[in-house]
């Protein structure tokens, strides 16, 4: 370090220790934790002016609400003392079966003694990286990658290290050559962490013909695999490619969650395990919150039982289609001369911006005109690769709004190529 830098680092120290009296008491870890992007861009979001292109809210008004609030109110009138009372840290048996028969579209065939259930999967990414990661550790992760699991993976210290996708996913070949500079290094590489269906921020899928080679190369190189998949069940057409879990289950920790196919104010998911893994994460489950809702899972499995909970699905597939071919039309629209995914699922297109702009500066004209991205940066653990290019989520705007969207951001960045002159 230079003298210079040191004593940078000493100002920004004494700065925020001026700021708050119990900066000194904080881990290093805490230091490391930043507020995402898209957190930050809330308050701006919300304003109805604005059409949000910016956030990831799955779109729930299609639920049946009438339905839910009889059967809560049944629920907690029948069986009140044991749905509202503690439970097991590994999550509740009912659900955990039931999770198995969610987990069949996607040609898994899980145990449920391989499950823990969490608080959604983001708790399961914490506790996840709990258990694998020390400090300076090495995650492999797609370039980009989803924003939280990024926070989360720097909260525990660790390396990420990004590795190219094209419109099939990962490459496998950019991944063998990544585990060898890694390893040329002489550090650890605990997981490769990817989001194989619908990607986010990048909407692409994993080929099928990728995924062996990809489960392979980790099996021969002794990586743990976390394989997350909170999206694969909203294809627009149909269900997803098998999951890599059935390719090699203790080799995998496969992530779901019900925040997409259901509602995520239940705030469950599930982590399928590598079996020794599974009592790992059972402890690392009981240290943070004894068990997970004892409520909600009773809730969400008296839901799979006894309503349709696929029929449920397809009417979300069908929201998404719409808004998906909603954002195609008015790229090709709006936006011809420029490139983006063509998501065949899920919630989100990566749009690459015109030569020489930059999402980050470009964002204050883009809410002036109404209109809220997220830039390319949070998807990258530097917080700096990226910023040529934007997420756009359609999941939540209707499709006219969607369509307004486009159309104001085409707008924003026209004037941008006007004032930079590259028009
Ligand atoms: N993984 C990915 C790829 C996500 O996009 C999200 C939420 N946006 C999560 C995990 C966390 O979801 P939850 O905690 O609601 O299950």
């Amino acid at each position: 370090m230079s003298e210079q830098q040191s004593l940078d680092i000493k100002e920004t120290t004494a700065a925020a220790a001026a700021a708050d009296p119990w900066y000194s008491a904080y881990a290093d870890r805490t230091l490391q934790m930043k507020q995402s992007e898209i957190r930050s861009l809330f308050a701006v979001v919300n304003r109805p002016e604005i059409v949000s292109l910016a956030g990831g809210m799955p779109n729930i008004d299609g639920l049946p609400l009438d339905y839910l609030a009889e059967f809560h109110a049944r629920m907690v009138r029948e069986r009140g003392p044991k749905v509202l009372q503690y439970g097991s840290g590994q999550g509740e048996e009912p659900l955990r079966k039931a999770i198995c028969e969610v987990m069949r579209p996607d040609g898994i065939d899980g145990n449920p003694d391989n499950i823990v259930v969490t608080t959604g999967s983001q708790q399961a990414l914490d506790l996840i990286s709990l258990i694998l990661l020390n400090p300076g550790d090495v995650v492999l992760a797609e370039a980009p990658s989803y924003v939280g699991a990024l926070g989360t993976f720097q909260a525990y210290q660790a390396d990420v290290r990004h590795i190219e996708m094209d419109n099939d996913g990962l490459i496998p070949e950019r991944l063998e050559e990544m585990i060898a500079q890694v390893r040329a290094e002489g550090k650890p590489i605990k997981f490769l962490y990817t989001i194989p269906n619908f990607h986010n921020p990048g909407g692409m899928c994993l080929s099928a013909e990728r995924r062996p080679q990809i489960v392979e190369i980790c099996k021969r190189e002794h990586i743990l695999i976390i394989e997350d998949n909170p999206y694969g069940l909203l294809g627009f057409d149909g269900d997803p490619i098998p999951a890599m879990q059935a390719l090699n289950p203790e080799g995998i920790v496969y992530l779901g969650s019900f925040s997409k196919t259901f509602a995520p104010g239940y705030r469950l998911g599930w982590a399928l395990c590598p079996t020794e893994f599974t009592q790992r994460l059972v402890l690392a489950n009981e240290s943070a919150t004894l068990c997970p809702t004892t409520f909600g899972q009773a809730a969400v499995a008296a839901y799979l039982s006894e309503y349709d909970w696929y029929e449920q699905v397809q009417k979300y597939r069908e929201v998404y289609r719409q808004r998906g071919e909603a954002i195609q039309k008015a790229l090709e629209d709006f936006l011809p001369e420029l490139e983006w995914t063509h998501p065949t699922g899920g919630f989100y297109t990566w749009l690459k911006l015109p030569k020489g702009i930059d999402g980050r500066r470009m964002q204050d004209r883009a809410i002036a005109n109404g209109v809220a991205y997220v830039t390319g940066t949070a998807f990258y653990a530097d917080g700096e690769t990226g910023s040529d290019h934007v997420r756009l989520s359609f999941c939540f705007p209707t499709p006219e709004a969607i369509r307004e969207g486009i159309k104001r951001l085409a707008k924003t960045i026209a004037e941008e190529k006007e004032e930079l002159g590259l028009a």
